[in-house]
């Protein structure tokens, strides 16, 4: 299965990639993931991404497209992949395209998260992160059994420094702007799979897996 999870910050790509890995036993690749990563050890990579990241704009696709292809390119890739967070833009999109027609692969399909962008300040204000193993939690959506801990492996839980409201807001703003137009993009290949991503993460969960044909 290669699978990209499209939609809003704070639609649940994260969250919902993360359940699809683990069911579908593929690797799920968040490129924010790895920027963040890269910030906090201090890379080159990690110098060029941070002051986009503080900022909440996109990193620029000639950084983004090779750390991706590059991700695609390790042999766990080989049974499929979740990408979540890429692409993000049309140009982005045309790379990928590129690469897996030269690959001889193909998408499976495009999972949107739709819900309104109400909502999505509240989720992203209330997210919490941790900071060892990456698990999300919500302060009232999803709280850890332990506050301030992880369930998974009892790191600490930290607010993502773009996840203050003003920073939400402008990442709403550039996500209309520029990776909208996915939807027409991958809507036209027949593609995409649009998800009412309001509903609780189980019945969300629920959806793609029954629209995957692994429904139960
Ligand atoms: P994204 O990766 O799209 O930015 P996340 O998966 O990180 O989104 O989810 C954003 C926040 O919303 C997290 O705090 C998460 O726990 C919470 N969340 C995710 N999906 C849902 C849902 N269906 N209902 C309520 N809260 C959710
Ligand atoms: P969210 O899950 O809230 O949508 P991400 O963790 O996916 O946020 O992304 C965090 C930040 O990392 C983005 O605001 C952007 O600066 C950078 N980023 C992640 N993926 C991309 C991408 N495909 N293109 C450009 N920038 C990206
Ligand atoms: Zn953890």
């Amino acid at each position: 299965m290669r699978l990209i999870m499209l939609g809003p910050p704070g639609a649940g790509k994260g969250t919902q990639g993360g359940m699809l890995a683990r069911a579908l036993e593929v690797p799920h690749i968040a490129t924010g993931d790895i920027f963040r990563q890269a910030v906090r050890e201090e890379t080159e990579l990690g110098r060029r991404a941070k002051s986009y990241l503080e900022q909440g704009e996109l990193v620029p696709d000639e950084i983004v497209v090779g750390i991706v292809l590059e991700r695609l390119q390790k042999p766990d890739c080989g049974k499929g992949f979740i990408l979540d967070g890429f692409p993000r833009t049309v140009q982005q999109a045309e790379a990928l395209e590129e690469f897996l027609q030269k690959e001889g692969k193909a998408l499976t399909g495009v999972i949107l998260l739709d819900v309104d962008p109400e909502v999505l300040v509240e989720r992203l204000t209330g997210r919490r992160v941790c900071r060892q193993c990456g698990a999300t939690y919500h302060v009232r959506n999803m709280p850890p059994r332990e506050e301030g801990r992880c369930d998974e492996c009892g790191g600490e839980l930290y607010q993502r420094e773009d996840d203050r409201e003003e920073t939400v807001r402008h990442r709403l703003d550039v996500h209309e702007r520029q990776t909208r137009p996915l939807r027409d993009y991958y809507e036209k290949q027949d593609l995409l799979h649009v998800f009412d991503a309001a509903q609780p993460i189980e019945d969300v969960f629920a959806a793609i897996m029954e629209q995957l044909g692994r429904g139960r």
